[in-house]
């Protein structure tokens, strides 16, 4: 059956002000903003868009600002980290980058003989910067601050946090073409082989841990990849046949997506590599103007009033 899931497409999170996380993002981590539109759900807010040249998948974090939204907390049934891969030999510049730039960090840790060195963004949010084991070679985007030999690469794994394991497993193996491959102490990993890179899930047991507050510095959903409409739509009745409850297919203007809450409580989505974010605006110009779905474009004027400004 040819419904390949190809690891993760993009992630998405919660952040309180629009300006702190486009100058963390952009400036200190050195992604390209791809896209800068608004919440199709809610134009009031921004939707910011970050990833490498072309936001391929497996490299867009995404971001729902909300101005004023108090501080989350992580906890079950969410994702609760995303680790960047990066170059050899580029850990000195970050950790010096990072210190430059009061960028609050952890401990290194290691898991399954790769290196984690822990940070957090401007809202709290968890995040690694890991040197993969495998052969990752995808270039990141580069700026006058971070060169491409020190830029981040793309996703290589995302954690989520679930009190049970066993429900969640049955989702990623039996319907997204993860494999388990490993156990250390009370985190499984989990790889997906249809592709290189941005194909791993780690599930940490936490059998007391109480639910997530999902508001600033938390994940919302995270979005799993594949190739075109069709092995979506065969992938959205594999998923009824199992039992869970997904929505129709929704168009987000750059992808087309899925939605399903999986046993444990995380929100998967499932999105297109089709059409890309080079839809609406030429690949030079990504991210540089606000771009609005088609059913907003004439409240233009009052939705761009509403949003706080960029500079
Ligand atoms: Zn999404």
């Amino acid at each position: 059956m040819n419904n390949k899931v190809l690891g993760l497409h993009h992630i998405t999170a919660i952040a309180n002000l629009a300006q702190r996380n486009f100058d963390f993002y952009t400036r200190v981590l050195g992604l390209r903003m791809v896209k800068k539109t608004v919440n199709f759900d809610d134009p009031g807010t921004y939707h910011f868009y970050y990833g490498d040249e072309k936001g391929n998948a497996g490299t867009i974090l995404t971001f729902f600002p909300w101005e004023g939204i108090g501080k989350g907390r992580n906890g079950a049934g969410m994702a609760t980290e995303i680790a960047y891969s990066i170059p050899k030999d580029s850990i000195d510049f970050w950790m010096d980058r990072f210190g430059q730039n009061n960028v609050l960090t952890g401990e290194s840790v290691e898991r399954f003989g790769e290196i984690y060195y822990p940070f957090l963004d401007p809202d709290g949010l968890n995040l690694s910067l890991v040197l993969s084991k495998g052969n990752d070679e995808r270039t990141g985007w580069s700026t006058n601050e971070v060169s491409k030999d020190h830029a981040t690469k793309g996703f290589h794994n995302s954690t989520l946090t679930l009190r049970e394991l066993d429900p969640t497993a049955k989702v990623l193996t039996e319907l997204l073409d993860y494999k388990h491959v490993g156990q250390e102490g009370n985190r499984f990993r989990f790889i997906n082989e249809n592709i290189d890179t941005a194909n791993i899930i780690d599930i940490l047991i936490d059998e007391n841990s109480s639910r997530g507050i999902n508001t600033a510095g938390t994940n919302h959903h995270i979005a799993f990849r594949v190739k075109n409409d069709e092995d979506q739509m065969e992938l959205r009745e594999k998923i009824m046949s199992s039992g869970l409850q997904v929505t129709p297919q929704i168009d987000r203007d750059y992808f087309h997506s899925l939605y399903f809450r999986e046993p444990g409580g995380v929100l998967f989505e499932i999105a297109t590599e089709n059409p890309g974010f080079d839809v609406d605006e030429p690949l030079l110009e990504l991210g540089s103007s606000l771009k609005l779905p088609k059913q907003y474009e004439g409240q233009r004027s009052a939705i761009e009033k509403v949003l706080p400004k960029l500079t």
